[in-house]
């Protein structure tokens, strides 16, 4: 046995996601990192130890514009690429992958922190050291540290270190939460364990267990579906231990989970009830329950039901999610009704910094699903992609405490913008703040380039003429409106009958720049559809809006009319329609609440496809100036530069009045958030790389004589956030009065799309 003693700047405590993106984070701004995990894989739940497909903001697509860009970004992009079948251990070497290319980060698996070193009063603790066990090896390793995350998800970190903490449901009286207890108890969402089946090709038995559960002596056949063709994740309500303690009862859990998962395939193989199970067998059963709930610690804000469906707009926001609060009964799949309840507001919430630090531990952040929110708010914020960004922040956040000499707090407080800043020029997702970062020198430059797109139209053409799609229900199209919306075409399909029909057309503001619902009604005009055709009519709209933002175009269901639906992407578009009695829910076992917008209004089925129309005037959506100084996403507007469509070597140009001298840039690329890349369970999607994405380009500089000189050259580019050192003949930064990306090709869309273009000096 060793005992041995490590020194870092940061020890991060758990890798699940949120350990994982905090640690890369942190290792990116150049601070030594100890990631400790105490599992041999990384990944938590989301490991091919118990495979829970990574969920996030998108919510399966019932959101729009939001899967999450920084280091979650990086993974779903990087897993879509050498996975698209989603093979749960191709998943695990991506996450690890990762891990290892940040020279920053030593990485403990197999390691169990079980004691920490703190010390000082109970409003102001400060950790240490903790130590862990490497299990296998003997070692005995006691990690030193300026900044502590806990990122463990049953957060034993810090409860040694003395964190305030609660486990369990608030009480309504306490935050006036809608979906609250009437009185705080100690229950908490159950843990889980899935199984994976195989088919043998030929009929092959199954002889259950002695502990097989007889499934007649529960509620699960009145209450749940078995399905032979489910997996995985279908299974997400074997669920239990709600009523119980997750951590001290779990091996009490895992018994009864397993006995549950044999009872339910000895039912599906030897009841008779299913003879298309004959040549099934079990591929793999987890051993290790997932556990979702336990500890949320206290930070200086508590995150509440309010603040998610009220999108509360937090001055310190530095993530965002977009889960539904998603509650299960306590009985799990005991339960009488439903395995979950969701809620979504109108569009993505915020995530304040001060839910990722202790209110009470002065070096202690905290990420995951131990954050500072409510029962009901954790909720929402608990799936992997939204951890993730979580961890991200908190990584972030701990390096520049490290930086600068602050607390979490000070740096919470005081700092917030240094904290937003960093992230931004990291590309992570903090939705709706604009690049104000003084040292990107692209913010005093003229922004120009080769063409711009102007023309905001979706038009048939000989290849794609689009087919009929009926006014049985409301239909919708999200435009971008810059500077203005006078008149919309509609391509539109007549009546048969021979006479005219009457079309209400509407246009509505989507409240929140970052939604993309229809919230406050702005006018309402009618438009006469000939019969027959079909033809182009007009709807005058003449909206001039204060601000460039989004509206939503909604078309009233109209009889024995269509519109006509084309095959391709528009950029910065969106089709929607609206929900009608009879469309397939969400998630098949799980009601929908009524009156929720984004499930309303569905873009689901619609994705890169538009209905035909034609805009006037012409958008300076897609102007040059949108790539400099912006949001980095999707943000009532598309908030990215489009060549216009003709046209190879499409540039973006930068140009100075004086000389200077730039070390870096950073280039941010379309690779279409609006897409999402859950594939490690059912989703599939169809490309392995967004076809918007850049993958061919050149970076040049002009001398003074006005002669371009490429400084560097990318073919095969696959990110859609890329930092290049810019390196002049002597080694030093280039001097020079102009800048210009020049797209030589993209993965397959015809225009070119930058979302930043930045430049930093010395
Ligand atoms: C069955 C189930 C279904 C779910 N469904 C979904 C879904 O569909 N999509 C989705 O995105 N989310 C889903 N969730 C929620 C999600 O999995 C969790 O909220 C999420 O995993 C939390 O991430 P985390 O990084 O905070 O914690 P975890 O994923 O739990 O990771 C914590 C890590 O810390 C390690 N660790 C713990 N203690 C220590 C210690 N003392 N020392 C060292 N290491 C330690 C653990 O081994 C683990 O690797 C589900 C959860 C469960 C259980």
């Amino acid at each position: 046995m060793r005992e041995e003693e490590a020194h870092y700047d940061i020890a991060v405590i758990g890798g699940g996601l949120a350990g994982t993106c905090a640690a890369i984070a942190a290792a990116r701004l150049g601070r030594r990192v100890a990631l400790v995990n105490n599992r041999p894989v990384l990944g938590g739940n989301a490991s091919s130890e118990i495979r829970v497909w990574v969920c996030g903001a998108t919510a399966h697509g019932v959101q729009r514009w939001a899967r999450e860009t920084g280091i979650m970004g990086e993974l779903y992009t990087e897993n879509q690429y050498r996975n698209p079948e989603g093979n749960p251990y191709y998943w695990d070497q991506v996450v690890l992958d990762a891990v290892h290319a940040e020279p920053n980060i030593d990485l403990y698996l197999n390691t169990d922190v079980r004691e920490v070193d703190a010390s000082g009063p109970a409003d102001s603790r400060e950790v240490h050291s903790c130590t862990g066990w490497m299990m296998g090896s003997e070692r005995r390793i006691t990690f030193h540290a300026r900044q502590f995350l806990d990122c463990t998800g049953d957060g034993l970190l810090g409860h040694l270190a003395g964190a305030h903490y609660r486990i369990g449901r608030e009480a309504r009286t306490e935050f006036d939460e809608p979906w609250a207890q009437s009185e705080a108890d100690r229950s908490l969402l159950g843990s889980t364990i899935l199984f994976h089946t195989k088919d043998t090709g030929r009929p092959v038995k199954f002889v259950p267990p002695a502990h097989a559960k007889d499934l007649s002596t529960t509620p699960i056949l009145r209450n749940r579906i078995l399905r032979t063709g489910d997996n995985g994740c279908d299974y997400w309500w074997i669920e239990w231990g709600g009523e119980l303690d997750t951590v001290h009862d779990n091996e009490r859990i895992r018994d009864e989970l397993q006995s549950v998962i044999m009872g339910i395939w000895d039912h599906i193989k030897n009841s008779g009830q299913f003879p298309d199970a004959a040549n099934l067998t079990l591929e793999w059963v987890g051993s290790l329950p997932g556990k979702r709930e336990y500890r949320r610690f206290l930070g200086d804000y508590v995150l509440t039901q309010q603040d998610i469906l009220q999108q509360h707009q937090f001055e310190d926001r530095i993530a965002f999610g977009g889960w539904s609060v998603d509650l299960h009964p306590v009985q799990g799949m005991y339960a009488d009704g439903p395995g979950a309840r969701q809620q979504y507001g109108d569009g993505i919430f915020h995530i304040p910094l001060r839910s990722l630090y202790s209110a009470n531990v002065t070096n202690l952040h905290f990420a995951g699903r131990n954050i500072s929110a409510t029962h009901v708010a954790f909720g929402a914020t608990r799936v992997m992609a939204t951890c993730a960004t979580l961890g991200e922040a908190a990584g972030t956040a701990a390096a520049l405490c490290v930086a600068e000499g602050l607390t979490p707090r000070q740096l919470a407080t005081e700092r917030p913008e240094l904290v937003r800043r960093t992230l931004l020029r990291q590309d992570a997702s903090v939705i709706g703040i604009a690049d104000e970062d003084p040292d990107n020198l692209a913010r005093t430059a003229r922004v120009t380039a080769s063409s711009w797109l102007t023309r905001l139209a979706a038009e048939p053409a000989p290849d794609a003429p689009g087919a009929p799609y009926p006014l049985t229900r409301d239909l919708a199209l999200l435009l971008p409106v810059d500077p203005a919306l006078d008149t919309v075409d509609l391509l539109v399909h007549g009546a048969p009958d021979g006479r005219s029909r009457e079309l209400t057309v509407e246009l509505w503001g989507t409240g929140h720049p970052e939604n993309a619902v229809p919230v406050d009604h702005l006018l309402t005009t009618t438009v006469t559809v000939p019969p027959d055709g079909p033809h182009w009519v007009t709807a005058r709209l003449d909206h001039h809006p204060d601000t460039s933002r989004n509206a939503i175009l909604v078309v009233r269901a109209c009889t024995d009319t269509a519109l006509v639906l084309l095959p391709v992407r528009t950029d910065g578009v969106l089709a929607l329609r609206r929900k009608v009695e009879g469309d397939a829910a969400v998630d098949h076992d799980i009601p929908e609440e009524d009156g929720q917008l984004v499930v309303e209004w569905q873009a689901r089925g619609l994705r890169r496809q538009s209905f035909a129309f034609r805009a006037t005037p012409d958008t300076t959506a897609f102007h040059p100036e949108r790539a400099v100084g912006g949001y980095q996403r999707p943000y009532g507007g598309p908030q990215m530069w489009s060549s216009g469509p003709e046209g190879d070597a499409e540039w973006l140009r930068l140009d100075w009045d004086d000389e200077r001298e730039l070390a870096e840039i950073r280039l941010v690329f379309d690779d279409d958030v609006d897409e999402y890349l859950n594939n490690l369970h059912r989703h599939r999607t169809p490309y392995e790389v967004m076809p918007e994405l850049v993958r061919d380009y050149r970076v040049q500089s002009r001398d003074a004589a006005g002669a371009w000189h490429t400084l560097l050259t990318v073919t095969d580019n696959r990110r859609r956030h890329r930092v290049h050192t810019l390196e002049g003949a002597d080694g030093g930064p280039v001097r020079t009065g102009a800048l210009r990306l020049v797209v030589d090709a993209t993965h397959g869309a015809r225009r070119a799309h930058v979302i930043a273009f930045k430049a930093y000096g010395a």
